[in-house]
């Protein structure tokens, strides 16, 4: 189990992590991507859920809220229904044993039995006796009845063998819409009889009507076969045919739902009679039903859509300002790194010159030394006719051991190893002094320096020896860039509150990207035959020295312009 827990840890992890093997932009891309996914994952999950759970959980209730009660209420009318027609076949039947054959077929008795049975239980319309043979004997209604054959009938033949029959609604002979409900009576070994008798079918309606329905919705009886049995509000009227097909069977209230031939959408509840063999339907249009749902669900939409929208605009705003960041942190993490790396590098080999330098500076003081001596001593020898050459050889060791000296005292330099010595100077001044050094070499190449100096740059408190090293070797590489003709310009100005500038600017063969790269490494030159590649690193150094900063551009064959930052107060300075 935790080595799973720490297998999806590790996999979460590895989300986020940056990919460093992955270059560059690639790794900002792929971590703003997780993030984003991440994040949309998250909130989308749970949006999702909440949608799907509240769509179950409305489904769940408009069931309950509209479909049950139709099952209901359908249930509660088929209870009604039988029961009525339940009391109409046991009046009938009560009334067919309760009598004798011969009281019944008196018709003065039967009129009266009649008239009871009418105002003791609604909706009988006639009460007839038939015989065996299937002949209308006694009869008490509204119609001409008497003696009618019903022998041919398919009742007839039903009630003889079930002992009693109720009919569905038919016309019959007096083409009016009525129900039969028909029981056999007999003594025993003696003559049979039946007790017939009618039902207005607008009871049946009435029964109906009393579930008291909302203007939309419809419910009526229907036979086996689909045809009407009481008047319907959507289907047509008594015996029209039903236009859509059966349901299947079943004597407990159901509701599916279906479309009719009008092209409306219904519920359809319905349940089959036991007896009469009839199915008692109601239909409601879907639209009403679901009127509350469809708004609540476009709702529902509207709103998710629109969350989704709001969640997306800003897990991709949010992400980006993060990944941006975290990319602007990392360059100057980067860019700070490799300042770091570049002060190393400085730094050991400026030791190992300076080791150098030292161990040189005692034999070259020794090999002065001597040389001194042989200078001394030379005027000793007056006749040697060597002694004029001598002397010139032995000037020519000093000569050298005096540029040995200054080899060394720069790597010293370079080193750091010499005193900074802080002193309140005009870096204007000291920019100046530097230009006497070159002034001989611009005159002679026509090189034109242009001075823009701030009049009043306030005084620093900076080394002056060091200073004039830094803007020589940046002058001279300027010399060194332009051609003849060329311009050098010098600018100087009070930068904020604490630091001053002066940039040297000009217009000779620039540098590309590779070069800037490497032009403050010890060593690095382009000048083949006479670079060093001391100049600039030793300028570097200074400049760090003192607490300022140096800063380079430059476009390949425009020009190069180089800008020192220094300090008021040099960290030295006390
Ligand atoms: P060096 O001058 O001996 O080559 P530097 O350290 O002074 O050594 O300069 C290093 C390199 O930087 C030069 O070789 C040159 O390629 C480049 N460089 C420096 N200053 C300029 C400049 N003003 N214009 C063009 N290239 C320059
Ligand atoms: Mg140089």
């Amino acid at each position: 189990m935790s080595f799973l827990k720490n297998k999806f840890w590790t996999r979460l992890q590895n989300f986020f992590t940056f990919r460093p093997e992955k270059a560059g932009e690639a790794r900002y891309v792929i971590l703003r991507r997780n993030l984003a996914v991440t994040m949309i994952l998250v909130t989308f999950v749970p949006l999702f859920l909440m949608a799907f759970i509240n769509y179950v959980e409305y489904r769940a209730t408009l069931h309950k809220e509209i479909l049950s009660p139709m099952q209901s209420l359908v249930g509660k009318a088929k209870h009604s229904l039988e029961l009525f027609i339940a009391e109409r076949v046991a009046t009938v039947s009560f009334v067919s044993k309760a009598y004798s054959f011969e009281e019944l077929a008196d018709p003065q008795r039967l009129s009266q039995i009649f008239s009871v049975m009418k105002t003791e239980f609604q909706g009988f319309v006639d009460l007839g006796i038939i015989n065996e043979k299937g002949i209308q004997i006694n009869y008490v209604g509204p119609y001409q009845l008497l003696g009618k054959d019903y022998s041919e009938q398919p009742w007839f033949h039903e009630v003889r063998v079930k002992g009693s029959y109720v009919s569905d609604v038919f016309l019959g002979y007096r083409k009016f819409p009525h129900m039969v409900v028909a029981v056999e009576s007999s003594v025993p070994g003696g003559k049979s009889w039946i007790v017939r008798a009618t039902i207005d079918t607008d009871r049946l309606n009435d029964v109906i009507l009393s579930m008291s329905l909302d203007p939309e919705s419809d419910a009526f009886l229907i036979n086996r076969e689909g045809i009407l049995q009481t008047p319907s509000k959507f289907y047509g009227n008594v015996l029209d045919r039903l236009s859509f097909p059966i349901p299947s069977p079943t004597y407990q209230p159901s509701v599916v739902s279906l479309r009719d031939d009008q092209g409306r959408e219904l519920f359809m509840s319905y349940a089959f009679l036991r007896e009469p063999n009839l199915i008692l339907v109601m239909v409601k249009p879907k639209v009403r039903v679901l009127k509350a749902w469809t708004t609540l669900k476009s709702e529902m939409l509207v709103l998710f859509v629109g969350g989704t929208l709001i969640v997306l605009f800003v897990v991709i705003k949010i992400t980006g300002i993060f990944v941006n960041r975290i990319k602007e942190a990392d360059e100057k993490r980067e860019a700070a790194f490799r300042e770091l790396q570049h002060h190393h590098k400085l730094s050991s080999l400026g030791r190992l010159a300076a080791g150098v330098a030292h161990e040189i500076n005692n034999p070259m003081a020794i090999i002065n030394e001597k040389a001194g001596l042989i200078l001394d001593l030379l005027p000793q020898m007056p006749q040697s006719p060597y002694r004029d050459r001598l002397e010139t050889l032995t000037r020519d060791i000093l000569k050298s051991v005096d540029r040995c000296r200054n080899i060394t005292h720069r790597l010293l330099g370079f080193a750091r190893r010499m005193d900074v010595q802080i002193e309140v100077l005009d870096l204007n001044e000291v920019v100046r002094e530097v230009l006497t050094f070159l002034e001989k070499e611009a005159l002679y190449r026509n090189i034109d320096v242009r001075l823009q100096l701030a009049e009043n740059l306030p005084r620093i408190a900076s080394d002056r020896g060091q200073l004039q090293q830094v803007f020589l070797n940046i002058l001279n590489n300027a010399f060194e860039a332009v051609p003849d003709g060329g311009i050098v310009s010098i600018t100087s100005w009070e930068v904020d509150a604490d630091k001053v500038a002066v940039s040297i600017q000009d217009n000779g063969h620039g540098m590309d990207e590779e070069t800037m790269k490497h032009i403050f490494e010890p060593f690095f030159t382009t000048k083949k035959s006479y670079g060093t590649g001391l100049g600039l690193p030793i300028t570097y150094g200074i400049v760090k020295k003192l607490g300022g900063d140096i800063q380079v551009q430059s476009h390949v064959g425009e020009g190069t312009t180089f800008t020192v930052y220094l300090p008021k107060k040099a960290p030295h300075a006390e």
